[in-house]
């Protein structure tokens, strides 16, 4: 059976369940009490980039160099070895910051430490955790075996496979507290905020993060406001006139919340954001498999022995891009 073979039965089956009408629904799974998260606030962002490179720098991961000379602009997607990247949006003219017509406006990616993880929910021998106190989404190299379901369970595009590794693994942003770095365990913001000039990434707790973003929304355009840096309530700080927000709080309730979220000055579609409902795609597929595999033994190790057999039998001409995982 090749990988596309697998995939189609399993589709089918999801099919199947879904179809019967006898799923047993669950719902979302809650925020958890100590979330600790980001709010990223679009308008603030000068793409400047240093978060990127700093990103590299904490992670270990090799900058990208052009000529001999390493790119302060860096890679424009994420890979293997880039957790973060800054696009930007660009329209008409380009003239005006934070205006969809004949504007610009920036974007940061990288994970958004979902609520309730697809990533975490299809991972078939727990390699992809969620930590039940931080809420914090990270990855176990040592018990991942490359099925890469977690690349194709993420509704942002972000688990990648390091595919010119020898022995690749999955990469994504761990929120810069995987062992090795560990920072937030340690009282450190992650790299990225840290070095943020503008104060366009905070960190925080979840909550502390929500009122925040709320405030922002709440303020009239041109009004004063003093923009903390690194974190909400820090003492570090700029007063700046508030832009004309959209009034959404990006990763508040989509695909079930996420504990990074995004404030901007337009639609978060037009940041390439994509339009979620605020149901978690986790919630659905395990209504369908306790669905399809209720009452069976191990369904987890029958989907890890089919994933294995699955990665093997393609390995030989396995050489497609990520995304037709
Ligand atoms: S953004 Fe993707 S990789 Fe990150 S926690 Fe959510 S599902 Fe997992
Ligand atoms: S939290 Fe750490 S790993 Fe994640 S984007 Fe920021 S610097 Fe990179
Ligand atoms: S460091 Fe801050 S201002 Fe610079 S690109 Fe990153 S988020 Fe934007």
């Amino acid at each position: 059976m090749n990988r596309r073979d697998f995939l189609k039965v399993a589709g089918s089956g999801a099919l199947i369940a879904t179809t019967s009408g006898a799923a047993e629904a669950r719902g979302n799974l809650p925020v958890p009490d100590n979330a600790v998260g980001m709010l990223y606030d679009s308008t603030l962002c000068i793409g400047c980039r240093a978060c990127v490179y700093k990103c590299k720098e904490v992670n270990d991961m090799p900058n990208v160099v052009r000529d001999g000379e390493v790119q302060w602009d860096q890679a424009e997607e994420l890979s293997g070895d880039t957790l973060n990247i800054i696009k930007a949006y660009k329209q008409g003219t380009g003239e005006t910051k934070n205006s969809a017509v004949d504007g610009f406006a920036f974007i940061k990616r990288n994970c958004m430490h979902c609520v309730d993880a697809g990533c975490v929910s299809v991972c078939p021998v727990s390699a992809m955790q969620k930590d039940p106190e931080t809420g914090i989404v990270s990855h176990n190299p040592d018990a991942c075996i490359g099925c890469r379901y977690c690349v194709a369970a993420c509704p942002y595009n972000v688990p990648k496979y390091e595919y010119d590794e020898a022995f690749g693994q999955i990469q994504k942003c761990q929120l810069c507290n995987q062992k090795g770095v560990e920072r937030i365990n340690k009282g450190l913001n992650p790299g990225c905020v840290e070095v943020c000039p503008t104060g366009a990434n905070i960190f925080g707790t979840r909550e502390e993060l929500l009122q925040e973003a709320k405030r922002r929304l709440a303020l009239k355009p041109g009004e004063d406001y003093t923009y903390p840096l690194e974190r909400v309530g820090s003492t570090y700080g700029h007063v700046k006139a508030a832009p004309d927000y959209t009034q959404h709080i990006f990763g508040e309730h989509e695909g079930g919340g996420t504990q990074v979220m995004v404030i901007a000055g337009m639609e978060h579609t037009k940041l390439g954001l994509p339009d979620l409902p605020e149901r978690s795609y986790a919630s659905v597929s395990e209504t369908v498999q306790h669905t399809i595999y209720g009452g069976m033994l191990a369904p987890a190790g029958l989907l890890a022995g089919l994933l294995y057999f699955a990665r093997r039998s393609c390995k030989e001409t396995d050489k497609e891009g990520e995304d037709e995982v």
